[in-house]
């Protein structure tokens, strides 16, 4: 089945301090090729690709209570990585918790774009990833995740989280080449 063209791509917190700094997580270097290759063929589409990133009040953010400190707003580790780097056309989201819709935007974007399916990459699966779909889900939007472009620190809360996410949210789980032979349909 092929998409229509309401159809946006998520890109969450693929920044420099959950890849390479303070929050490293291996796994996420594995997942990078996959993405790429997946935003650069919705760019060719004129698919909207949206970055949704972390971007933390210094000292005082609520999250740090949990993770310690991440991401600062304007520093090295809130930056996106440079093998993701956005193009001029695509849009930048930022948050302060686990979801990309609590106290942002991104709701009011993908009304205006008139999207009503997510295809959601990012890190983690069970984390930010989970919350922004569970947010999506309660907007009504359907969500679609190619479980090789998102990731966690272990297997065992990766796997559980798209179970999780397939079951009570209703995504569908696929793979990016799927996406990219879907996309290929438009
Ligand atoms: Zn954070």
């Amino acid at each position: 089945m092929g998409f229509t063209l309401h159809v946006a791509i998520l890109v969450i917190d693929m920044l420099n301090d959950f890849v390479y700094g303070s929050l490293k997580c291996d796994n996420a270097l594995k997942i990078i090729p996959r993405v790429k290759i997946l935003i650069d063929t919705a760019r060719e589409h004129g698919i909207p690709v949206i970055y949704v990133n972390d971007s933390h009040l210094p000292n005082i953010d609520g999250e740090f209570k949990k993770w310690g400190s991440h991401a600062i707003k304007g520093s090295w580790g809130a930056m996106i990585i440079d093998d993701l780097k956005p193009s001029e056309r695509d849009f930048i989201i930022e948050k302060r918790r686990y979801s990309g819709f609590y106290g942002t935007s991104l709701d009011d974007l993908l009304r205006e774009l008139k999207i009503d399916t997510l295809i959601v990459t990012g890190i983690h699966t069970h984390i930010c990833v989970m919350n922004t779909v569970a947010d999506a889900f309660y907007r009504g939007y359907k969500v679609i995740i190619p479980s090789d472009c998102v990731t966690t620190f272990n297997e065992e809360d990766h796997n559980w989280g798209l179970k999780y996410m397939k079951e009570i949210y209703g995504v569908e789980i696929t793979s990016s080449n799927d996406i990219l032979t879907r996309l290929g349909r438009l």
